[in-house]
């Protein structure tokens, strides 16, 4: 295992694909500028989404005009429904309304594909995710093109645990059962007997006889946790999430002075001391969950700063502290470097040239596929 927590770039930088004479629409640059930025960051981002929209609208009608000259040359592209991933394996969230010219974006926080955010076109998935994501998007419909703004969106999770690692591991331990984190590769996919999410996890470790042992990867924090509620003793994986190790104990406590009457909630992917603190522990859905059912009026929140966001807009009245990092940052947060790779100007150009496109190998495809559809099946029981 060649982990290195410190690490803030875990894969090999991968070169653009795109055309370098590639220019951006004038707003995209205006965006950036020094005066005025409120205004324009708002008249920017509405222009954005419905140059995007545009765009995806135009690739649509182009490259799918065989098929339309079929149908009824004057019918929009079909759009799918916006559904929410934790109860369907297809992926879909941004709704592009040809009517009014917009794209829409729709968080999917929830179930399997956590954290992540996703364009539907028919017959392309664009995954504005991370890498394990979309390759997770893609195992699970082979038959569709699945794009990633940025390659280089990786996860520490995913590159603390290398297939060929495990796989000495296994046989190290034949014996042992393989849980995996869905924060993973689809080779470790292929390598797993039973995927999870941490939403689910404690119910697919619970669904094993108690009489199995287990090998738990790649979250070592996730794992102690699932111990801790099961009372399972797992072989875990060491590896971390560089966001949720990155919380600082010291300024919690002192957050929490300034903040008495905040509730302190935590992913279960952060470290145990920081787990110890917390009112509620939870996957992204349930801090989400527990932040708008709770009479509360204060959160501290310790999970990647971003989903925050999200949070926000659920609950609108009530008031969400980051927890705060060790490092001094800008946003004193702790917030994902690879999450913040897909930037509105790449989305912009992997849905007019329909690249970088994400591919899995055939076989490699099948065996992820097998893991994952167990824990749907357990996790729908
Ligand atoms: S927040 Fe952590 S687990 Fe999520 S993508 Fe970033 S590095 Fe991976």
């Amino acid at each position: 295992m060649t982990y290195d927590p410190d690490r803030t770039t875990v894969l090999p930088q991968v070169a653009s694909p795109f055309p370098i004479t590639e220019e951006l629409p004038a707003v995209v640059g205006a965006r950036r500028g020094p005066s005025g930025r409120w205004f324009l960051m708002v008249v920017g981002g509405l222009l954005i989404a419905g140059i995007i929209a545009i765009a995806a609208l135009l690739i649509i009608d182009n490259r799918r005009s065989d098929q339309a000259s079929s149908d009824d040359a004057t019918t929009a592209p079909t759009l799918a429904p916006v559904v929410d991933v934790g109860q369907t394996p297809v992926p879909t969230a941004v709704e592009l309304d040809a009517s009014e010219g917009e794209a829409r974006f729709v968080s999917t926080l929830s179930g399997l594909l956590n954290n992540a955010k996703v364009a539907y076109i028919p017959g392309v998935i664009v995954f504005c995710g991370v890498h394990f994501m979309a390759e997770t998007a893609k195992i699970l419909n082979p038959n569709k093109k699945v794009l990633l703004p940025d390659l280089n969106a990786g996860c520490s999770l995913a590159e603390a645990c290398e297939a060929k690692d495990l796989k000495a591991f296994k046989e190290k331990h034949p014996d042992h059962l393989v849980v995996t984190y869905v924060n993973t590769s689809a080779e470790v996919k292929a390598l797993s007997d039973i995927c999870c999410t941490s939403s689910n996890a404690k119910k697919i470790v619970d669904s094993i006889p108690l009489d199995q042992p287990i090998i738990f990867a790649p979250d070592k924090n996730l794992g102690a946790y699932i111990i801790k509620e099961t009372g399972r003793n797992m072989l875990l994986w060491e590896g971390a999430c560089i966001v949720h190790e990155a919380f600082s104990i010291d300024k919690l406590i002192t957050t929490h002075k300034a903040h008495p009457n905040a509730k302190i909630i935590a992913h279960p992917e952060s470290e145990e001391h920081i787990l110890k603190t917390a009112e509620y522990i939870g996957s992204t859905s349930g801090l989400i969950n527990y932040a708008k059912t709770s009479p509360a009026t204060e959160f501290i929140v310790a999970t990647e700063a971003g989903i925050l966001h999200e949070m926000q807009k659920e609950v609108p009245d009530k008031t969400l502290y980051p927890a705060p990092a060790v490092e001094d940052n800008t946003c004193a947060c702790s917030e994902c470097p690879y999450m913040k790779m897909n930037t509105m100007e790449k989305l912009y150009l992997c849905m007019k040239y329909e690249l970088p496109e994400i591919h899995v190998p055939e076989d490699i495809q099948r065996q992820a596929l097998v893991p994952i559809q167990r824990m749907l099946d357990i996790s729908s029981k």
